[in-house]
């Protein structure tokens, strides 16, 4: 099944980062095939993967919890055993506000160190002027690994790698070796710019090089579901990493002559792919200061 990507969808779930409330009311939850006993999950927030088959169901990420319901639904008309296992591709709550609900559920949560270490406290986003309360209990991971972990289900591995600060500084990538397949998290935006999560310990070298990694893994045969946008191919990945790529030369040179980031956003930066990428909640503007202010870090 083909799925057409809807901004409007991204622009709300991303808004609703941004404001801590959505209506969920009338999301539906799309199944999307993407392999044998592989599938995505659209809804509202973060696209789910979902591995099912003789070892039963093991998902990535669960999007709101006034979602549950309608996810697990979804994952039962795919297959009927209870949710065995949940990871959390990083912490933010588009990506695990089910946690609760599925780890009382039975699931156990899996997630890099850094998601229940920033999951555990409060969290303050100077870019969004918004604090996160620390997540109850029920809600962490309860199992967390430094640089990966893989699960031996359904017949393939699904190796679990944490990479370097990128997205946010807990980020981690699904690969599914045998079908072929991997789930990046928010390290890919398909069909916009990149949310760069700076108070989380973000980087935008950090998001190319995650970019450069699944790129060297992946084939013209590989499916990749993004974070946010439709299921993907290395063709789309390869495009976004060299967007980010000349965006990135065109910033850097102008931050090391001392360039104020009014001036480097009055040069455009990113012109090119303004029509195309620009329309949703992270904005031309918006992924220039990302950018500028990562770089002027160094
Ligand atoms: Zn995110």
């Amino acid at each position: 099944m083909k799925l057409t990507f809807s901004t409007g969808v991204a622009v709300l779930a991303l808004s609703a980062f941004a404001s801590g409330q959505q209506d969920f009311s009338k999301v539906q939850i799309q199944t999307v095939d993407v392999a044998p006993g592989v599938h995505m999950l659209i809804g509202s927030g973060g696209n789910i993967g979902v591995s099912s088959g003789s070892d039963g169901v093991l998902i990535i990420d669960d999007q709101y919890a006034p979602l549950t319901e309608r996810i697990r639904a979804a994952v039962s008309a795919i297959h009927k055993d209870p949710i065995r296992f949940v990871v959390n591709t990083h912490w933010h709550g588009d990506h695990t506000g089910g946690n609760e609900n599925m780890g009382s559920a039975g699931a156990v949560i899996v997630a890099h160190e850094n998601v229940r270490r920033r999951m555990s406290s409060e969290q303050i986003s100077e870019f969004f002027k918004r604090t996160t309360p620390a997540s109850p209990k029920g809600a962490l991971p309860v199992l967390t690994f430094v640089e990966n972990v893989s699960f031996h289900v359904n017949g393939d591995e699904l190796y679990v790698f944490h990479v370097d600060p990128a997205h946010t500084d807990g980020d981690s990538i699904v690969h599914w070796k045998k079908a072929n397949v991997f789930h990046m998290g928010d390290l890919f935006f398909s069909g916009g710019f990149p949310f760069i999560d700076l108070d989380s310990g973000g980087s935008l070298d950090g998001v190319i090089a995650a970019a450069e990694k699944v790129l060297a893994l992946a084939n013209d045969s590989s499916k990749i579901i993004p974070g946010h946008g439709p299921l993907s191919t290395k063709k789309d990945l390869t495009a976004y990493r060299d967007m980010l790529k000349t965006i990135r030369s065109r910033i850097h040179s102008q931050v090391t002559s001392g360039k104020s980031l009014d001036e480097v956003k009055a040069s455009r930066p990113t012109k090119e792919w303004d029509e195309t990428l620009g329309k949703g909640f992270i904005n031309a503007d918006t992924f220039t200061e990302f950018a500028y202010r990562s770089l002027s870090k160094k």
